[in-house]
């Protein structure tokens, strides 16, 4: 649980997700639960499809009708708290920040993590995208397993 551990539950991660429909194009996922005053990933979103309001002590919420999954504010969060999915025919593809040198390459195979810091699986870098404006917060393309859609938060290299 979120309060005791830091930790998500599985109905706290679900509560951020989009009906499943929507999966069919890349949607953000904000897994920012905490009252901060932080709002990067709605200044930056280039759609206005994250909503923060006022106070910039609430929680982001993501219009999924407006958000393309183009993921600027993916990289953008300070907290690494964003990451984007799709829903393939036969996968998952995740968009997550990465921070972590030397990043992995294209077509490698790497474990997949959980909340826990778990290893569930493994999975594989179809892309990994840095430019200057991300500021060293490289945007890795995953093809996940199909049933890991709210388990899956990042990658750990077998080097
Ligand atoms: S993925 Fe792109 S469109 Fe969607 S909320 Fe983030 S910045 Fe906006
Ligand atoms: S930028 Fe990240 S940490 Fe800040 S409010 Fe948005 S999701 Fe939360």
């Amino acid at each position: 649980m979120l309060n005791k551990n830091g930790v998500p539950s599985l109905e706290e991660i679900k509560s951020r997700f989009p009906s499943e429909e929507f999966l069919n194009k890349p949607k953000a996922i904000t897994e920012c639960y905490e009252n901060i005053p932080c709002n990067p990933c709605s200044t930056s979103c280039p759609f206005d499809a994250i909503y923060i309001g006022e106070d910039i002590n609430t929680p982001p919420v993501v219009d999924f009708e407006k958000c393309t999954g183009c993921g600027v504010c993916v990289y953008n969060c300070p907290g690494l708290a964003i990451f984007t999915v799709q829903k393939k025919e036969d996968c998952l593809v995740f968009k997550i920040p990465y921070e972590l040198v030397p990043y992995p390459e294209k077509g490698e195979i790497v474990n997949a993590i959980n909340r826990n810091g778990d290893i569930i699986g493994e999975c594989e870098i179809e892309k990994v995208s840095i430019t200057n404006r991300q500021d060293r917060t490289a945007l890795l393309q995953v093809k996940v397993a199909q049933e890991l859609l709210y388990e899956f938060i990042t990658v750990r290299r077998k080097l």
